[in-house]
């Protein structure tokens, strides 16, 4: 917004009271007010900077903060919210000015982001490229062929106000529903819709450690909003692919290890994944299937950032599906010098079967 002095905005002097401020402002408001001006984006202009000049002036401490600062003051180092400027035109006119009647607000879009699970544990950023609604520059949101596509309203006569209305505050015309104009021959860009389909590529910061089914809200990405009206959200909605080798439990994975019967019987070192890659570990003499070890720290990354899930390796034995004939015959020495208490979970179950 161009800094010119506030008090030359509303042509008044620097002595000028609260009261001569409010009926400057009043005056110009009424005379700039979009309302007032359908598509004149000068007077659109013209309005926020009285606005603002009227947001500061009207407010004693950010007035005195403005007479010392001039030309190097900046409201809070920002432009005026829409807030700002309600508050302004409420306090002057109690809310006869509100936002445009006929604004349409952009819808909030939904885009399902699929990560995979070492994506998920990594977290960072991810492009996306989502299709949304967008304001037709061609025809300035109006619909209308630029090259002769509207004609002024008959109605109203352009005006876009209800001719048989109040005196100073007309309602709209409903033949143009306060355009002012009717369209007598489409935008060839936006079909005359006003908005079109166009790809919006944005990156987007996903912390680790996210699920399936949560969602990333990205203010304003979401389709552009007709006539003023604010433009929609948008909501990532995350799916986190099914991997090969792990199962998710919160921030625990689990994994499961097959192992011959010898290695579970006679203790082997054993290659297991891991999300940051392979590692060994020694499954001990004796081990059970279903026996679960595990790896501390080795599971997923929580997005609070406290400490990470566990990697639970669950070993399962595989019995051979077919035995060759001295595999056969070895096993079967095997067997017959299996000494007692050897094999006590099948022992005892075989005891309690035959009491039975
Ligand atoms: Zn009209
Ligand atoms: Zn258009």
């Amino acid at each position: 917004m161009a800094r010119v002095d506030y008090y030359t905005l509303l042509g008044v002097d620097r002595g000028a009271s609260a009261d001569d401020i409010k009926r400057a402002f009043r005056k110009l408001a009424l005379q700039y007010h979009p309302d007032r001006n359908p598509d004149d984006l000068d007077a659109e202009r013209r309005f926020k900077e009285i606005a603002e000049a009227y947001a500061v002036l009207s407010n004693p401490e950010e007035r005195a903060r403005y007479d010392q600062l001039g030309s190097f003051y900046r409201p809070d180092g920002a432009p005026p919210t829409p807030e700002d400027l309600a508050r302004a035109l409420g306090e002057v006119f109690g809310g006869i000015f509100g936002r445009r009647a006929d604004a349409q607000a952009g819808e909030d879009l939904r885009y399902t982001l699929s990560l995979t699970l070492e994506q998920v544990a990594e977290g960072g950023e991810h492009d996306l490229k989502v299709p949304r609604q967008v304001n037709c520059r061609r025809c300035e949101s109006t619909g209308a062929h630029p090259d002769g596509g509207r004609r002024d309203c008959e109605h109203c006569a352009g005006s876009g106000k209800n001719p048989g209305g109040g005196r100073l505050f007309k309602p709209r015309c409903p033949r143009c529903d306060g355009r002012g104009f009717v369209v007598v021959k489409r935008c060839d860009r936006c079909d005359g819709a006003g908005r079109h389909g166009s790809e919006d590529v944005l990156r987007v910061k996903v912390p680790k450690g996210v699920a399936t089914g949560q969602k990333l809200k990205l203010r304003g990405r979401g389709n552009e909003g007709l006539r003023g009206g604010a433009t929609g959200d948008l909501y990532v909605l995350i799916n986190v692919a099914e991997h090969s080798l792990f199962r998710r439990r919160g921030a625990d994975l689990l994994c499961d290890v097959p192992v011959t019967f010898a290695e579970a019987a006679m203790g082997a070192d054993v290659p297991v994944p891991t999300l940051s890659g392979g590692t060994i570990i020694r499954v001990p003499p004796g081990t059970q299937s279903g026996k679960l070890l595990r790896l501390t720290g080795r599971g997923l990354p929580t997005p609070d950032g406290k400490s990470p899930g566990d990697l639970h390796l669950k070993v399962v034995v595989e019995v051979p599906s077919r035995l060759s004939d001295e595999q056969r015959a070895l096993l079967d020495k095997f067997s017959r010098l299996a000494e007692p208490g050897t094999h006590p979970q099948r022992d005892a179950f075989r005891k309690a079967v035959t009491r039975g």
